[in-house]
């Protein structure tokens, strides 16, 4: 009874929280997406200070846009404005030319592939693991996904397979062999926009490389958006957003930016040592 009354509590705080956002009465279709994500004179704030400050970026479809700079610059709040899990304090972010605002939030999320910093495993087998991500856009198999992600040799080694029970929190696979299948996971969603934020955790040399690999994969065709913390991970971008202090300080190139923007020169530099 007591267990079961804490639990009530939870669900009711849930239930009852005010929501950060709504949607339109008029929700505008969104279909067919190409994936062109534009950020219109952005400001937020949390609290008093400032996350983000006038940002003014525009990224086309199929491009693929690392995010750096230093803890607490503003990547994560960036990405988060994309799936609206809040609104702008000042300014409107467009995906292909559409105010996010008028989109309901289902359809929105349902073309937007979320890779967590620390992904989330359910005690469940590693097929419902996978799956869990599928919507019926998707053209890939489970095997065929967890092949891409680099995935399938692990598993298939696993006591029981695909049907493996994964323990909680997926106690029985390392941090690599998590993010892979957290990478089946959006392959499998193939949502025309990918966001990701790399793990930091270290992994060992054989595992970042099969990471590596699936990432490879996964971004091919996709508007992606990578906070990156490893500059392996980096390499795959075509375009490099440097924050600091809520701005977008520089845009470029990694030999552009290696030329031209200090803090992505220290940055880069640290990482060497
Ligand atoms: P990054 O991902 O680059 O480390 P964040 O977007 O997480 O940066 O944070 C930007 C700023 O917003 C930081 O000053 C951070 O302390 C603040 N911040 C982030 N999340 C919250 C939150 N939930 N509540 C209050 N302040 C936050
Ligand atoms: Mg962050």
């Amino acid at each position: 009874m007591k267990q079961g009354t804490a639990a009530l509590d939870r669900i009711e705080y849930i239930l009852n929280h005010p929501l950060d956002v709504a949607d339109p009465s008029n929700p505008i279709p969104f279909v067919n997406i190409r994936g062109k994500v534009e950020f219109r004179d952005i400001t937020f704030r949390y609290e008093e200070n400032i996350a983000l400050n006038t940002i003014n970026t525009n990224v086309k479809p199929g491009q693929i846009v690392a995010l750096v700079g230093p803890s607490g610059a503003g990547k994560t709040t960036f990405a988060n404005l994309i799936l609206r899990f809040f609104d702008p304090i000042e300014g409107k972010l467009l995906i292909d030319g559409i105010d996010v605002r008028n989109i309901n939030q289902y359809d929105l999320r349902r073309n937007i592939a979320y890779v967590p910093q620390n992904p989330i495993l359910f005690n469940d087998s590693v097929r419902n693991n996978i799956f869990i991500g599928r919507t019926d856009a998707s053209s890939l198999s489970i095997e065929e996904a967890a092949e891409q992600a680099y995935a399938h040799e692990f598993i298939k080694d696993l006591p029981e397979g695909y049907e493996t029970p994964l323990g909680e929190k997926g106690s029985r696979l390392s941090g690599g062999q998590i993010q892979r299948i957290a990478i089946a996971r959006a392959l499998i969603r193939n949502a025309p926009i990918l966001i990701l934020d790399e793990a930091t955790s270290a992994l060992d040399a054989e595992s970042e490389k099969a990471v590596q690999k699936a990432l490879y994969n996964l971004v091919q065709n996709k508007t992606v958006f990578i906070i990156a913390h490893r500059f392996s991970t980096i390499q795959l971008a075509t375009r490099i957003l440097v924050f600091d202090k809520g701005r977008i300080i520089a845009d470029g190139d990694h030999s552009q930016l290696l030329n031209d923007c200090d803090l992505y020169r220290r940055l880069h530099n640290k990482q060497d040592e």
